[in-house]
């Protein structure tokens, strides 16, 4: 068991300033508590802040600070960061494989293998942007923006972090971290990986505790720039209210309901079953991009109910560190009652229970398992068409014309990403040739040119198009997940 009873501020381990009780972190294949955090309270977020913010000025002579810190030594510093974090990888992997339930092999490669790649992905980055650029008679200077309160979510823990403490490390922020209360572990590794790369005291912070108290103080904060938010709708929507009244910066990363059109022409024995295992059921259901609505041609929808059924009743479900499991369980009790509940609505809806069901998997009586599940024959009105439904839940709904397709993966609120399967020869992904993604778009953003060009693209410009639309979708929409 793993007792977090400190956190990280000022660059030394510190005592909660009150006394605001602790909170349990639960193995979701076992049901046994694994971990404790404390939980913080409104005065650790003001103690945070003051040491972030302190970080960021320096002592008011010029050039001291984060914010007047060479870019180079920054990235050398982000560098360092990136081997401690890499020493500890394997930890990394068994650690939130234990706290989330994902399979200790996909952990190790995704959750601990993505977010030190991303640290050295954003090192590249920050010396390709132009801090200067000269516009007529105006010079234009790209500053950082200041304290960032960087708050995150549960289902990719330490990626998620990564994503928001990297790049606003990166461009002179100082950071004031809150992790999700539900998988918080791996922040606290984080936290240690800091220490030991040596960054100057303050420049990153860690604060636990749960969202209404501790990630609201951080949202109402006068002394926070701007708050980098990713989860639910729900609460990015109350993190936008509250921050609103300081008038700061803020970005939110929300749900999705991503679909995956399969055109007439995709072979279908190539994509389906990789788009049920691992476009719908990767991390049990529990990604934001994951593509939970299949849109498939109207006549072709036996032949993929067929597939998808098959690849659903193959995938192996069991505890995240035995080996051979291929999906864990979800991450708490209430995220697998909350998915048998959408798996009784769409029952009760009249969808087609092609694969799984509401009953827990044979012989997994303990841990928050629940089946890997397909409906057919499912209808833009039925609920579990439109909300995020976060569990291994695979919706296949069928279109008559391309046209209508694009209309229904533009018709939920969110969606993170949206794919497009055809038959591309020797395509430039590490996929079978024709279960290539030939689209990879975003937010509401498929259009039926946008799937034809893909169908009439080279593999080499498919990959151009691919990158163009997520990074568009990264500035103009509420969700920049990446692939
Ligand atoms: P959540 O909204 O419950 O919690 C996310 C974070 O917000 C946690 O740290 C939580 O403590 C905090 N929080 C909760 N209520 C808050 C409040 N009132 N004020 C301030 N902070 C608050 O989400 P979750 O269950 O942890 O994560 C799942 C959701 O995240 C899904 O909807 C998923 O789609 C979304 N997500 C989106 C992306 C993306 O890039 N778009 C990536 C990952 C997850």
């Amino acid at each position: 068991m793993i007792d977090r009873d400190q956190f990280f501020i000022g660059g030394t381990w510190v005592d909660p300033v009150g006394d605001a009780g602790t909170i349990d972190v639960v193995d979701p294949s076992t049901e046994q508590v694994c971990g404790r955090i404390r939980s913080g309270s409104a005065a650790d977020v003001d103690a945070a802040v003051a040491a972030a913010r302190r970080a960021f000025d320096g002592d008011g002579t010029p050039g001291s600070g984060w914010a007047a810190t060479p870019l180079d030594d920054r990235l050398a510093l982000l560098g360092a960061l990136a081997d401690a974090l890499d020493e500890r990888a394997d930890e990394l992997g068994t650690l939130i494989a234990t706290e989330l339930g994902m399979p200790a092999m996909l952990a190790r490669m995704i959750q601990a293998g993505m977010p030190i790649a991303n640290v050295r992905a954003q090192i590249d980055l920050a010396r390709q942007v132009q801090w200067e650029t000269t516009v007529g008679n105006s010079l234009v200077v790209r500053e950082p923006v200041g304290v960032v309160a960087a708050i995150t979510p549960w289902n990719y823990p330490l990626h998620q972090v990564m994503c928001k403490v990297a790049p606003a490390l990166a461009a002179g922020c100082t950071v004031v971290l809150k992790p999700s209360e539900v998988a918080p572990l791996s922040a606290w590794v984080l936290a240690e990986a800091i220490e030991a790369a040596g960054f100057p005291a303050g420049v990153f912070n860690l604060v636990g505790g749960t969202g209404p108290v501790v990630g609201e103080a951080m949202a109402v904060h006068p002394d926070v720039d701007m708050v980098s938010f990713t989860g639910s709708t729900r609460a990015g929507t109350r993190v936008a209210e509250l921050a609103a009244a300081t008038v700061k910066r803020v970005a939110l990363e929300l749900g999705g309901k991503s679909a995956n059109i399969i055109l007439d022409d995709a072979d279908l024995d190539r994509c389906v079953p990789p788009g049920v295992t691992m476009g719908c059921y990767l991390n049990s259901g529990q990604t934001c991009t994951a593509l939970t609505r299949m849109l498939v041609p109207r006549h072709l929808q036996d032949r993929v109910v067929e597939l998808a059924a098959a690849a659903a009743d193959g995938v192996q479900v069991g505890p995240a560190l035995e080996p051979g499991t291929q999906l864990g369980p979800l991450v708490s009790a209430a995220q697998r009652d909350r998915v048998r509940g959408y798996i009784n609505a769409g029952i009760d809806a009249g969808a087609r229970l092609v694969a799984g069901g509401p009953d827990a998997p044979d012989g997994l009586d303990t841990g928050f398992f629940v089946r890997p599940t397909v409906f057919a024959d499912v209808t833009t009105d039925m609920t579990i068409a439109n909300e995020e439904i976060f569990g291994p839940v695979l919706v296949i709904m069928p279109y008559d014309t391309v046209d209508e397709a694009v209309a229904i993966a533009n018709s939920t609120p969110t969606a993170c990403r949206v794919g497009c399967s055809r038959l591309i020869p020797n395509g430039p992904w590490p996929w079978p040739d024709a279960c290539a993604p030939a689209a990879w778009t975003s937010t509401a953003a498929a259009s039926t040119s946008s799937l034809r060009s893909a169908a009439t693209s080279s593999p080499a410009s498919v990959a151009r198009m691919a990158c163009g639309a997520s990074r568009s979708s990264a500035r103009s929409s509420p969700c920049s997940c990446p692939a």
